[in-house]
């Protein structure tokens, strides 16, 4: 017997039908893209969203982009909303051939440069008189890996073009307002021409959120989950009672509380499950498990070089050469060529910017300087267990 309902509607992937405590921000996004229904083509519309992890920002985006398309689309407008996450679509290559995906426009498969893919889109929304809304999600990252043309080009080559019909429009969603100021001051003043705030949660707009999901999205049986429970979660995580206000671990720590009174043949979700459930959340660890599920192979191959390294040794920290040797021999176990020597500093310091390692350079003692690496977190059977298996999913 379990407390669980539906389990899906506690996947962070899953869009409930509502989304308490975000009513303005909604606003704002329509009183922004009204143009977009009233006036379609007049001007290309641009909007930030900045705000902390689990603040909604996502799942706000994306309800709002569907039923803006679906508000479009009735009135006769053929309005198209992607939703691209920069840190699954690294380059903007990627990204341009997952706008080409969402839109169904097939593309040829010779080696095309970013600009031809472009504009094979670009005709395409031409051609069949399409609007096109695109979030660049978590777009911190894109800004802070990409090269500075290839920001320009997403960012600016719409005026460029000199067209009379304006189809395309940008939602940017970032953490901080700060990791635009690394922008040219021309292309910075082109995308903050309207921002909106996703504050954290406070302790009891995380319990309306929870109620939500247990009694409108039905997650649980009915009367499983008792009030206490909820109000505990909702405390812990409240911005205003010291918590991070993040509704990812919130509802992560729900789930976790059901599954642990399952466990325990209980028919109810106490607080003493909700506090055991706590204690095992780890607010980094849930971040990274996140992450690390979207990595490409020698990225993780590179993770398990340093999870062995620590498993290995007590040391804190190891240098670049022997992460790099482990790593090799791992690649080599696996039959996997190893990347060279420049690749892999490119990868570490990819990693360092998604918070998946942490770096420090060697300070006296140690011949000449060198990078020294280590896990944020400890090496746990869950982690690499996580790790083997997404290496083994990339090699099949
Ligand atoms: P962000 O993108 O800001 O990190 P997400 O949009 O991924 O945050 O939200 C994290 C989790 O919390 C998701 O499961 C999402 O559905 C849920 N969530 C966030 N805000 C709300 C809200 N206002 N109402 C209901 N669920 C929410
Ligand atoms: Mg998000």
């Amino acid at each position: 017997s379990t407390v669980f309902n539906n389990l899906s509607v506690l996947n962070p992937e899953h869009i409930p039908a509502n989304l308490p405590h975000r009513e303005t921000q909604i606003k704002e996004l329509t009183v922004s893209f009204k143009d977009l229904i009233l006036n379609p083509g007049g001007t290309s519309i641009r909007t930030v969203i900045v705000g902390r992890t689990g603040t909604g920002k996502t799942v706000t985006t994306k309800k709002f982009g569907k039923e803006l398309q679906d508000i479009a689309n009735k009135k006769g407008i053929r309005l198209f909303y992607v939703h691209v996450n920069c840190h699954r679509q690294r380059t903007l290559y990627l990204m341009l051939m997952e706008i080409a995906q969402s839109l169904r426009l097939p593309l040829p498969n010779r080696g095309l440069s970013s600009q031809e893919t472009f504009k094979l889109i670009y005709d395409y929304l031409e051609r069949k008189n399409i609007h096109l809304l695109l979030t660049l999600d978590e777009f911190d990252y894109f800004i802070s890996t990409s090269p500075v043309e290839d920001i320009y080009f997403l960012v600016r080559i719409y005026d460029e073009l000199n067209v009379n019909v304006k189809r395309l429009h940008y939602i940017f969603i970032v953490r901080e307002l700060t990791s635009l100021s690394s922008l040219d001051k021309s292309i910075k003043d082109h995308i903050i021409k309207n921002v909106i705030e996703f504050p954290p949660y406070s302790s009891f707009q995380l319990y309306d959120i929870l109620q939500d999901r247990i009694v409108n999205e039905k997650a649980f049986k009915q009367n499983t989950v008792t009030d206490e429970a909820v109000k505990f979660i909702s405390d812990i995580h409240g911005a205003d009672k010291g918590g991070s206000g993040n509704a990812r671990l919130a509802i992560e720590t729900l789930e976790l509380a059901g599954r642990i009174a399952d466990a325990e043949s209980s028919p109810i979700i106490t607080i003493e499950h909700a506090k055991k459930a706590n204690s095992k959340i780890n607010p980094e660890i849930s971040i990274i498990t996140d992450t690390i599920r979207d990595l490409d192979l020698h990225y993780l191959l590179l993770l398990k070089a340093i999870s062995s390294l620590h498993k290995k040794y007590e040391e804190d920290f190891f240098s670049m050469g022997k992460v790099e040797e482990e790593y090799r021999n791992i690649s080599s176990l696996l039959g996997e060529e190893p990347r060279r020597h420049t690749q892999l500093f490119e990868y570490i310091r990819r990693l360092k910017l998604m918070g998946l390692i942490i770096t420090r350079h060697s300070g006296k003692g140690m011949r000449g300087r060198t990078t020294l690496i280590s896990l944020p977190v400890p090496v746990s059977v869950e982690l690499e267990n996580l790790l083997d298996q997404e290496i083994k999913r990339r090699l099949q």
